[in-house]
């Protein structure tokens, strides 16, 4: 069902720019708001609002606040844009419900027919019979509203991976190096779940998504038919039932703005609809190189978000809320944990800790365990944005439950000699193969006045040269010899590649790829690897990443250290 409201006059004035569906704040969306809230969003609808500022737009789409209100002429302007909007949105449902009053429905019901919309039905009267009417056809709609995993009751220490819209195509062919499709039409799958064993409990998902253009939660523009409804998580990512979804606001995205642009009931909202399990409250850093009253309303606002927020998450009742503690010094944090206790949250997450080092933060986790450790409820505790395998050894002693890091992940593609982890504990530099076709390489060898085609052939023996030598059909020396020749094309300097040469023979003579277990390894051998584009480089995170999810889920303390 494709429900078409009018706007409001009345809204809510937040000055951050909020969903239409918050925004408009007039009998009917505050009816729909509380059918939503209680039943979850239903798969099969969709919502669009008319509005006299923005014309047809999803009742997703943020909106700022402004004062305008439909008129004829405003509806004549406003048409080829409306026209246009139902054109995109017109495979959305089997029929349309149009809820509005009189000015919108003579602008929109002509259009809905322009449009090619068959099944249309307007409803009539005045607004209680319009409220009356719009409660009926909400309520025939099916839901799927659940009950939420409570990690706490999982009783294990847990690990979440956090999400930058990591996909993969499943069935790129590493040798011909084809994908599945054109862009676009790829087939793909989430790094968390392609390896068809867990390598964490959950994903990380970050409203700010919404600041940016990557992700599910990714600006769209207003009238996107996917600003129309949001699409649930738990598909999106292809996860398996018992995995966790945990929201958070990524503040450190707006850690330089002076409001989080994310309002509290905005925050709650997202989690409630979009099916997390676990969704934290909106934070503000008070990042150490503020000015200090700076740092200390940062303090305050984050505290009595924290209270908003747990009120307007129990309204929910569908997702978990994690309190975001902060604190200037390991005391404040120690104090903010027990508010937080006090106000009745029973789970936490600890933030602002990437800025700090080791020592630090190993006395902010001391002193909110402590302060955990003298309550009678068992409270969940997770590091945001941290893993510090130095630090593995307190954090178990101090019972942390729960971190998410990206960074074995990220290190398969870092510029340094650590990019592959091995079953033996040990970092081993990824071999550099750079694609010749690449922008930014082509500029290269254009600029070093080689031709990119010559640099093809001396690319592909480098590749050959390492497939013969996983075979056992080529010797080590000369398969560096082959692999240097083509990166001194490149970009490196002579004695850079003396440093690789030594690097790339300890990975290539280790064989670290026959060792692992994991499907990566054992479906790409060693183009695990090879450093050469996302799909190579995504599969190396993904091995990289099984190995600190099973060491954690093995209570393994020794992690290997950042440096040998
Ligand atoms: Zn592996």
């Amino acid at each position: 069902m494709l429900l078409l409201l009018g706007c409001s006059a009345r809204k809510r004035h937040d000055t951050q720019p909020l969903p239409a569906i918050l925004r408009y704040d007039g009998p009917l969306y505050q009816d729909l708001r509380a059918f939503l809230r209680r039943r979850g969003w239903p798969p099969a609808l969709r919502i669009g609002t008319f509005s006299a500022e923005y014309g047809l737009i999803g009742a997703l789409a943020p909106i700022p606040d402004y004062e305008r209100r439909l008129d004829s002429e405003r509806a004549a302007q406003l048409r080829s844009t409306v026209l246009a909007t139902l054109a995109r949105w017109r495979d959305l449902a089997d029929r349309t419900v149009l809820v509005a009053g009189s000015l919108y429905v003579s602008s929109l019901l002509p259009a809905l027919q322009a449009a090619g919309y068959s099944s249309v039905t307007v409803v009539p009267g005045a607004i209680g019979e319009k409220r009356a009417h719009l409660g009926r056809a909400l309520q025939a709609l099916p839901s799927v509203l659940q009950t939420r995993h409570d990690p706490v009751d999982m009783g294990r220490r847990t690990v979440f991976f956090p999400d930058w819209e990591d996909f993969l195509d499943p069935d790129f062919d590493f040798l011909t190096e084809h994908f599945s499709g054109p862009p676009g039409a790829r087939r793909r799958v989430h790094a968390a779940t392609a390896l068809g064993e867990p390598i964490s409990d959950g994903i990380l998902v970050s409203l700010a998504q919404r600041l940016t253009h990557k992700g599910l939660l990714k600006q769209l523009d207003r009238s996107d038919p996917r600003s129309t409804a949001p699409q649930q998580l738990r598909q999106y990512y292809q996860l398996p039932d018992d995995a966790i979804l945990f929201g958070d606001c990524g503040a450190f995205s707006y850690v330089e703005e002076e409001e989080p642009p994310i309002t509290v009931s905005e925050a709650a909202f997202l989690y409630h609809i979009y099916g997390f399990d676990l969704g934290a409250s909106v934070d503000h850093i008070p990042a150490p190189y503020l000015p200090l009253p700076e740092r200390q309303r940062r303090l305050q606002l984050t505290l009595a978000n924290a209270a908003a927020f747990l009120a307007e998450a129990r309204h929910y009742g569908s997702f978990h809320p994690v309190g975001v503690v902060h604190g200037l010094d390991a005391a404040d944090y120690a104090r903010s944990t027990a508010l937080l206790i006090e106000m009745g949250y029973r789970h936490l997450g600890i933030g602002g800790l990437v800025f700090r080092s080791d020592r630090e933060i190993a006395e902010i986790v001391r002193a909110v365990a402590a302060v955990r450790a003298s309550m009678r409820r068992r409270i969940w505790i997770h590091l945001f944005g941290i893993f510090r395998p130095k630090l593995q050894h307190l954090f178990e002693e101090s019972r942390v439950d729960s971190f998410d890091t990206a960074s074995y992940y990220r290190k398969a593609w870092l510029r340094s000699d650590q990019n592959y982890l091995g079953v033996d504990g040990r970092w081993y530099s990824a071999i550099r193969v750079p694609v010749s076709s690449d922008p930014r390489n082509r500029r290269k060898l254009l600029q070093r006045g080689i031709r990119p085609e010559d640099a093809v052939e001396l690319e592909q023996q480098a590749l050959r040269a390492l497939v013969a030598y996983a075979a056992g059909e080529q010797d080590v020396e000369s398969t560096l010899d082959a692999v240097l020749a083509y990166d001194s094309l490149i970009d490196r300097d002579d004695l850079a590649r003396r440093d690789l040469r030594s690097l790339y023979r300890r990975t290539l003579l280790a064989r670290p790829w026959e060792q692992c277990p994991c499907v990566v390894c054992r479906s790409l051998g060693i183009h695990v690897v090879i450093f050469r584009g996302g799909e190579r480089n995504r599969r190396r995170g993904i091995h990289n990443t099984r190995l600190l999810y099973r060491q954690v889920r093995n209570g393994d303390q020794c992690f290997p250290a950042d440096h040998e």
